[in-house]
């Protein structure tokens, strides 16, 4: 296919390797070790493979504040793991599993692009290994193991006006957001209000995503707070005795999935937790496998890095233990003209004034990186439009923060375009160790590690909560809970919690408008600003675009 041809046209022009190939040529285990899915897919069986002889390095890919379209992460990291097996360096790469949610509604999947995919993309995009079914089922079977609690007497005194525990699908439908149930007389249970959330914004698929082990895992569920009881006292799903059944439906769910980038390259897909009112990372268990079985796994983390980095250290890395060994900050110069204050719909014209303006938010990321220890290398996601005094702007401020900056072709490209990027990382991969630090400790209350939070990486003054939020905060404290990092759940377009503050800016406050206990998961959400739990889909949804030819194949997918 020429350049620029639909990522689906790339990906079929190419012959993938039988799954059990990859996984004997690329990581050295054996066929019985793999449940397949088809010739092209598998299930790792994490019972059957030893990862303890290996520790990989870990590199994380994070990026600066995005436009709406994406800046690249996904692709750079499937660009960059290709191009350090070029350079001779065993590695592969760990992602998130799509939701349905966007492939129907705004055009985008989430497999990569252009010649740095995973495939095959149609799968990955659609259903995939059954995991998001499992999730759903999880969650849906404790929903209705509520409802009859209650129904069969309600031994537990749940006040039905006080169950949070909603139901959960894995679409964009706007239509189930608030939800009457236990409708049509009293053989048909208590009606309640209720709603539907999206699959990927489950608490379970958080759980799933932090889990150590199938053990951890059921331990966490049991820790769901599902409610309240008529004396306001929190409701688990281990007092309703759910824990167990939902651990059965997930133990296929919890094996980490193996399929290939487009050069034939390992990849680990599996977990998609939400990047606002979740950490927005792949499984750990996934992580940790990839670690064991190759020496180096690229792995991304949603949003840009004020939101994703930051989870991915204070939550993902605090829970697990992990570290990572390198992190690449993803840039574009259409990013930055937008943070100098270019309209969305102008960013191809070239505008080295506003690249110069703008640069103000990459210079705050790479600071912000820098409080973790990390000093990023920066990608430049290299579009054809990007002029050589834009590009060099950007290379000037890296190099003035210590930054390796280095420019990537390798959607354009495949793994070779993304050479000089594995060149820098393996570089500091062989040095000496980043000193990793978290943003704040556990033992700090809550409004000051979201404090610490806003004023070190945000440029915030200070933080406010409402009266909600400020009650919500005592009883988490009360509760005994005070000790859980913080999730903040806020706008990805601004560092502050409104999308039109651009740039770097500073002296603002961060509103708290709601914090949400997730037990389980094991943080507390804050919630800054708008956030949608169930997305809807636009006037023109991808999906009117989608069907299959005269020959079964799947048209109009990206
Ligand atoms: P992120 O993971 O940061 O959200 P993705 O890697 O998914 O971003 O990329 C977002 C979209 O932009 C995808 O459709 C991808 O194919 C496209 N894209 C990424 N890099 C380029 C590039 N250099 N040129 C053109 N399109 C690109
Ligand atoms: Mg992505």
């Amino acid at each position: 296919p020429p350049p620029g041809a639909p990522d689906i046209e790339i990906a079929r022009a190419v012959k993938p390797w039988p799954i059990f190939e990859v996984a004997q040529r690329k990581l050295g285990i054996a066929a019985h070790a793999l449940i397949p899915f088809g010739h092209y897919k598998a299930k790792l069986d994490l019972s059957q493979i030893d990862t303890t002889s290996k520790v990989g390095k870990l590199v994380l890919v994070t990026a600066i504040t995005p436009t709406p379209a994406g800046e690249g992460k996904t692709t750079t990291s499937i660009g960059l793991a290709d191009a350090l097996n070029d350079i001779g360096v065993s590695a592969s790469v760990c992602l998130r599993e799509p939701s349905l949610g966007p492939c129907f509604g705004v055009k985008g999947g989430a497999a990569g692009g252009g010649r740095a995919q995973a495939i095959p993309m149609e799968d990955l995009n659609l259903h995939f290994n059954g995991d998001f079914h499992a999730i759903t089922s999880a969650h849906n079977l404790l929903a209705a193991l509520i409802d009859n609690h209650i129904h069969w007497g309600n031994e537990l005194n749940l006040d039905a006006r006080k169950v949070s525990w909603r139901r959960v699908m894995d679409m964009n439908d706007r239509a189930l957001r608030h939800t009457l149930v236990g409708l049509g007389g009293p053989a048909h249970g208590q009606p309640r209000e209720s709603g539907f959330d999206i699959t990927v914004a489950s608490e379970i698929m958080a759980i799933l995503c932090l889990a150590e082990d199938r053990k951890d895992l059921q331990r966490r569920l049991g820790n769901i707070i599902i409610g309240r009881d008529r004396d306001n006292k929190p409701v688990t799903a281990r007092d309703l005795g759910a824990e167990g059944a939902m651990t059965v439906l997930l133990k296929d769910a919890i094996q980490p999935n193996l399929i290939q980038t487009l050069e034939h390259n390992p990849a680990l897909i599996h977990g998609g937790p939400f990047a606002n009112i979740a950490h927005g990372c792949n499984s750990v268990m996934a992580t940790r496998t990839a670690m064991g079985l190759t020496d180096v796994v690229v792995t991304e983390a949603g949003f840009g890095a004020d939101l994703g980095a930051e989870k991915f250290i204070d939550i993902k890395c605090r829970i697990s233990g992990l570290k990572p060994d390198a992190a690449v900050l993803v840039c574009t110069v259409r990013a930055l003209k937008m943070q100098g204050g270019v309209a969305k719909d102008n960013l191809d014209a070239v505008d080295v004034d506003a690249v110069k303006l703008g640069s103000a938010n990459l210079k705050r990321h790479i600071e912000n990186m820098q409080k973790f220890g990390l000093t990023p290398v920066v990608a430049i996601n290299r579009f054809p439009i990007d002029d050589a005094k834009e590009l060099s702007v950007i290379k000037e401020v890296c190099l003035s923060l210590g930054a390796r900056v280095e420019e990537a072709q390798h959607w354009a490209e495949g793994g070779v375009g993304a050479k000089a990027v594995a060149e820098a990382v393996k570089t500091i991969l062989d040095g000496e160790a980043p000193d990793v630090q978290f943003l704040y400790e556990d033992d700090l209350p809550i409004d000051d590690k979201i404090r610490k939070v806003a004023t070190s990486l945000y440029g915030a003054e200070d933080v406010q909560f409402n009266i909600a939020a400020q009650k919500q905060l005592d009883e988490i404290h009360q509760l005994g809970y005070g000790h859980l990092p913080v999730c903040i759940a806020k706008t990805p377009y601004s560092y502050t919690s409104e999308p039109s503050e651009l740039g770097a800016p500073s002296g603002h406050i961060l509103p708290v408008r709601e914090l949400r206990l997730m037990a389980g998961a094991g943080f507390v959400v804050a919630i800054c600003g708008d956030v949608m739990t169930m997305p809807g889909l636009p006037r023109k949804p991808a999906a009117l675009s989608i069907s299959l030819d005269d020959d079964g194949e799947i048209v109009g997918l990206f």
